[in-house]
Parts: C-alpha cells; structure tokens; sequence
C-alpha cells in the first residue's frame, strides 16, 4: 500500500491519541514528538505508536525538520501547533502539512475571523469596537487557540473599564455575551469528494462557569467569584435534528466562502462551529475553529453521525488519515498537503 512510505507526525497533546490511533488504523507509521512528562502515556500506547520523539520543550520541535522529512512524515496539525510553537515557526516548517496553512491567519485574526463569518451569512454576537459604549453584558477574549483561557466578563461600563486596567493580552475582542448554551458542532470536507461531512458534536466542561449553579447564588455572596472559562473537558451530545439541519447549512456557507476569501483550496478537513445556541432557538457562532478540536475525543470509537455514513469506527483522527489514504490513491496528495 502506498501509504506504507508514509509516516504520520504530530506533538504529543490535545488530540495526539486519536489523530495516531487513526492513522495506524488506516495502515500509516506513526510517530508522536512529546516532552519528557508526556513520555510515559505515550509509551503506554505503542500498540499504534512506533516512534517517540523527546524533545525538552516544545520550541525545540523545528529542530526536528530535517528528521522528519527525511522519514516522509506528514505532520497533522491541532490546537497546540499554534498555542505551543507561534504562529510563525508553525508556518515557516517545511514538512507536508495537512490542511492550508493560509487557513490559519483567518482563524487567529478574531477580526479577519468575523469577516469570514459575516460574509458567510451566519449569525455572529455583536461585536464592540475601540470606544464603543458598552450597553450590555459584554466576554472580553484574547486572540488564538487558548481553550477559553484568559477570558473576562463585565455587565457593563463600568466593571469592563476596571476589568481591563488589570488584563495583560495585547490582542483581544470584546463580544456580546450570548445567553444560552454552548454546542460545538464538528465537521470534515473532503477537498476530494467536495462534501462536508457531520462528524460529532460536543459541550465543553469549563472552569469555573460550569460549577457556579452548584452553590446557590445566596451562598455564593460575598465570595467574590469572577466566570473564567478554561476547558477542562468535553462532553458527547446528540442535538435536535432540525437544529442539525442548520449547523450543516452554516457549515457549507463557512467552506464556500472560504473558498473566495483563501483561494483557491479554503479550508478543508476537519473544523468545528462553536456555537451559543439561545431560548429562541437562534444558534450564534462564536468561533469558527480552523483544524480538529479537542472534543472530537469523545469519539475515537465513532460517534453515532459518523456510523451514518461508516461500517467502521471513524474518529475525525481516522478520517484525516483516511482523506491522505484517499488522496495518495487517487495520486491527488498535494491537493491536501501545504
Ligand atoms: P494540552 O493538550 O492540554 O497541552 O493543550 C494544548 C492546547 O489545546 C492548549 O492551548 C489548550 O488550551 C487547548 N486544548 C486542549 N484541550 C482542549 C479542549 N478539550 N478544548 C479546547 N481546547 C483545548
Ligand atoms: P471560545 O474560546 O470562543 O470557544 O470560548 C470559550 C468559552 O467561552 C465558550 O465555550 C463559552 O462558554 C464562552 N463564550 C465565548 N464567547 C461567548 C459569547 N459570545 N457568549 C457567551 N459565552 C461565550
């Protein structure tokens, strides 16, 4: 099999498990680069690991260029390629990467970002500008893949102004808060079969504002706790269909104006719609997350969307090997490598 000359990297974190899973299950090498307190988990699954490559800190993993191309590896990006090697080293590496790394400049600029929102037709949370007046319940968020880490909310004027006089991100939006419940929808286009596919669908467990309903707010007085927002974990859901319906709408506007604003590839394998979705049933989309998030870990044995459309188990891990499996076959492989 040609897929066999191939080995599939990636840094061992955030969906480092799945992603290599996926790629043994569809006959790649694989190769996970992890720092030493990462190394034992990773050993630990050498049943689809073959190679552990340490390195003492994540800035070190350029370093590796010249191995890695010389083993054929094509790297799978996810979300700590950015948050843990910048934006620059993550674009300057060589090594065939799958996805478009034009994509990523689109996902880290929250205003590049909302252009390609609004353009697509969906409905995005009020956005406020420099100078604005702050009228309503306002999430002040920093730029890039950061898991909901170094978020601020503030009722208004007032409390945004005091807030921001102790908040040390340069780069930030500030954003209506949306009243509702967060939904993340996860998707694949395939670049070779042109379709989007549903891949799973999850809610995030997150510090501290998941637990705030576990004291009354009566106790709660006095005790000075501030929402924060950092990830934790991530939990399966299966949402009404009718609302399904609308995600997938949404997730074809978000690909085809992808491809007029990043031409000609856009963007392509997995992407996740992060959404709010309110009492009136309006779904607003927070982020558009560009690559595989981490709630696809929910599903490395399929989810039930997946087992539509597969006889097998097929993680959104798999299915990115799957899509370099199909497009080495069809003798298409630059079409999804950058
Ligand atoms: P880690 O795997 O904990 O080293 O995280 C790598 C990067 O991905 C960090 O920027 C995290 O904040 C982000 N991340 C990890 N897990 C999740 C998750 N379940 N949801 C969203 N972001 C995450
Ligand atoms: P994000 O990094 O954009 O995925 O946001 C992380 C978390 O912050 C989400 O899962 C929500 O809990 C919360 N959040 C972000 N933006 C909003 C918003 N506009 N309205 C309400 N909650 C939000």
């Amino acid at each position: 099999m040609g897929n066999k000359i191939y080995t599939i990297v990636t840094l061992g974190s955030h969906s480092a498990l799945q992603i290599l899973k996926g790629a043994k299950d569809e006959g790649f090498k694989t190769v996970v680069v992890a720092t030493p307190d990462r190394i034992s988990l990773y050993r630990s699954y050498s049943n689809f690991i073959d190679k552990i490559l340490e390195i003492n800190s994540w800035e070190e993993f350029p370093k590796l260029e010249k191995d890695l191309l010389k083993k054929n590896c094509i790297i799978i990006p996810h979300g700590s390629f950015v948050a843990y090697l910048g934006m620059d080293e993550n674009k300057k590496m060589k090594v065939p990467y799958f996805g478009n790394k034009l994509v990523l400049d689109w996902e880290e600029n929250r205003k590049m970002q909302r252009e390609w929102m609004e353009k697509s037709g969906i409905k995005v949370p009020h956005r406020f500008r420099k100078g604005d007046k702050i009228d309503r319940q306002v999430i002040v968020k920093s730029y890039g893949a950061a898991g909901g880490k170094g978020y601020f909310t503030a009722r208004n004027q007032k409390e945004f102004d005091d807030k921001l006089k102790n908040y040390s991100e340069e780069r930030f939006i500030v954003q209506e808060y949306v009243i509702g419940v967060p939904v993340y929808f996860h998707f694949f286009y395939s670049p070779l079969t042109k379709k989007v596919e549903v891949m799973s669908i999850d809610k995030r467990y997150e510090t501290n504002v998941d637990s705030l309903g576990r004291i009354p707010a009566q106790n709660q007085k006095g005790l000075n706790i501030e929402p924060t927002f950092e990830v934790v974990a991530n939990i399966p859901m299966a949402v009404r269909e009718s609302m399904l319906t609308e995600a997938v709408l949404m997730a074809e506007r978000v690909i085809e104006t992808s491809q007029t604003l990043i031409p000609p590839k856009g963007l392509f394998g997995p992407f996740c719609l992060e959404t709010i979705i309110t009492s009136s049933e309006e779904i607003y989309i927070i982020e558009i997350s560009a690559r595989i998030v981490a709630g696809t870990n929910c599903f490395i044995n399929g989810s039930p969307y997946t087992y539509l459309n597969y006889d097998e188990p097929m993680s959104t891990g798999r299915r990115i090997a799957r899509e370099i499996k199909n497009a080495i076959k069809q003798n298409r492989l630059k079409e999804v490598l950058d």
